[in-house]
């Protein structure tokens, strides 16, 4: 039984067998895992009013998921995805957040979440062999293990102007939005044009009086080609949904396609355009990365003529021509793709004006909007920041989280994050990581299903053979990096200034966050590592255990 110490700041720490931090797509999950099938004491907590972790937060005009929904969600509830009735092909966020409060109901998970508790510190305590957590209320918990679920973009990023205090308009995140943010008529200036602008811009230009676009830097675009699912195609993914599984679980991307290992110069240039069209039309981001050729992100070649063919749309769909030069970026093709709902039209409308700030940059907040470098002051009732996360390793340094000899996650990671396959790292025992650094670059539901099986393996195993810790080795994690950084050498993905490098926050080291070897050769290294008595990682025996024999 999980006890409950609510009230009492003096009363001593509730112990857990297991502590999970994060309600989302990996902390329902891992509670799930826990609790049901290896019957521990667990109990998850989520600062957010709710579950849905993503999804309960971002809840933006225009929030849309850009994996399929019939990837994007879990493949271990059979009669979920027998009856789930996905409705349209990519999902609103209402629906998805509606998904995980009904997994999080059908499988009794909410009477072990305490919601609207933050954890503030986490602390190993070496002499037991446990996790001492303190929450935002004063309550304190002792647990054998702990789960990090606390997402890859969850931690907000505003970026600090000059005169924000000044400005008497309101100011909001897209991921902290009000529901009575009240943008319609209003005159609202948006900053970032990443999967969240593009979308945020797309959906709530016709509603407002003027929209600003302040741009940092262009973007590649695709429409998403986004379309209700008739119950027919409902029936044929249901009927073929092993196969779909089996084939993410072994492809790179878990995205549900197959990806294309066509090189993009063995076709004709008539033919290269006919699969570029087909992409168009069909839509999906990383569809058209992807699916087309297989060289588009490793081949500077491939990856011009990708290019090539978006700014050309750009030219034909933007009316006035110093908008779409604007709007056209002249790097690589290599960040996280994006796609959209007719973001390159929107600035067609007459109430939608576009700063480039790269060129044009933003000196000063004022009393009424935003002035620019030319002098012009952008005149604004509410400004929205799209710009994004501290991705992957915020959370984990927003947190008072020691591991040994109180060696604060803050200081490990300075020099940049580094982890053993995501899930450990070193001095950090028996914390386990869902999509922590240098896990795979996916559609992530499947990735975090691959990282919370592996860990309630692990604590199985770990049970049955009364291990005190596991901890990762400082040499295996530095090879895993190590084989991160030469996998993602081979791509186009560093030469591209992006979060999934750190770059888009000043000052954030730039360093490999993800494994770009792909979701199957991940598995493959988790099963290969489990049946390898965890090699890379340290365990140690319960005392108790060596002491008895
Ligand atoms: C707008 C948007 C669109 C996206 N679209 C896609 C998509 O189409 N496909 C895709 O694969 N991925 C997408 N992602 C990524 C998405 O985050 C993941 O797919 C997935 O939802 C991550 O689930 P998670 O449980 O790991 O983390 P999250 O859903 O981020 O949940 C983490 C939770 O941890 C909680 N938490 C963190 N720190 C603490 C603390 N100290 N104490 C208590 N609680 C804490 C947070 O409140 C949060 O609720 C998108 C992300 C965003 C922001």
């Amino acid at each position: 039984m999980t006890g409950n110490n609510a009230g009492d700041s003096t009363a001593a720490a509730t112990n857990l067998d297991a502590a999970v931090i994060g309600a989302g797509f990996a902390g329902l999950y891992a509670l799930k895992k826990l609790r049901d099938e290896l019957g521990l004491d667990t109990l998850a907590f989520d600062k957010a009013g709710g579950v849905g972790g993503t999804w309960y937060w971002n809840r933006y005009p225009g929030a849309l998921s850009d994996s399929e929904s019939h990837v994007y969600c879990y493949s271990w509830d059979d009669e979920l995805l027998r009856t789930w009735p996905h409705k349209s092909k990519y999902v609103p966020q209402p629906e998805i957040l509606k998904y995980l409060e009904h997994v999080a109901e059908r499988h009794d998970l909410y009477k072990d979440i305490r919601l609207n508790t933050g954890i503030t510190s986490a602390v190993f305590d070496e002499d037991a062999a446990r996790w001492q957590l303190t929450t935002d209320d004063g309550q304190t918990y002792s647990a054998k293990y702990l789960v990090t679920a606390v997402g890859l973009l969850a931690a907000t990023n505003i970026p600090k102007i000059e005169g924000m205090d000044r400005f008497k308009g309101k100011i909001y995140h897209t991921s902290r939005w009000p529901s009575d943010a009240g943008i319609e008529g209003k005159r609202v200036g948006v900053i970032g044009t990443g999967s969240t602008g593009v979308q945020f811009i797309t959906a709530t230009a016709p509603v407002v009086n003027h929209l600003t676009v302040f741009q940092r830097s262009p973007q590649y675009s695709v429409p998403v080609g986004n379309g209700p699912l008739s119950e027919a195609e409902l029936e044929e993914i249901r009927r073929d949904y092993p196969k779909i599984w089996e084939g993410v679980r072994k492809s790179a991307l878990a995205f549900g396609f197959e990806e294309s290992t066509r090189p993009l110069a063995s076709v004709s240039d008539e033919e290269r355009e006919r699969i570029f069209d087909k992409a168009w039309a069909k839509g999906g981001g990383f569809r058209f990365m992807f699916e087309t050729f297989g060289d588009i992100a490793t081949d500077e070649a491939a990856n011009k003529a990708a290019q090539d063919y978006i700014r050309r749309k750009i030219d034909q769909i933007v009316n006035d021509p110093e908008t779409a030069r604007k709007l056209k970026p002249n790097d690589l093709h290599a960040k996280r793709p994006l796609c959209d709902s007719g973001y390159y039209q929107t600035f067609n409308r007459d109430n939608v004006s576009l700063v480039h700030i790269g060129e044009n940059p933003i000196v000063e907040m004022t009393e009424n909007g935003i002035r620019t470098a030319d002098g012009v002051e952008h005149e604004l009732d509410i400004l929205v920041f799209a710009t994004g996360f501290d991705a992957v390793d915020g959370n984990y340094k927003r947190m008072d989280l020691r591991g040994r000899g109180g060696l604060q996650m803050r200081d490990h990671w300075s020099e940049g994050p580094a982890a053993y396959l995501s899930i450990g790292t070193v001095g950090f025992p028996n914390m386990f990581m869902v999509l922590g650094p240098n896990g795979p670059f996916t559609n992530l539901p499947p990735s975090i299903e691959a990282e919370v099986e592996w860990i309630s393996d692990a604590i199985g195993y770990m049970e049955r053979n009364h291990v005190a810790t596991i901890e990762a080795t400082p040499q295996a994690e530095a090879e895993w990096v190590r084989t991160c950084e030469e996998i993602a050498s081979q791509t186009l993905f560093p030469k591209a200034d992006s979060w999934i490098f750190g770059t888009n926050i000043p000052g954030k080291k730039k360093t490999i966050y993800f494994y770009m070897g792909g979701l199957g050769a991940f598995r493959d290294t988790l099963a290969a590592v489990a049946n390898d008595d965890y090699r890379g990682f340290t365990l140690e025996r319960e005392l108790v255990n060596a002491t008895t024999g």
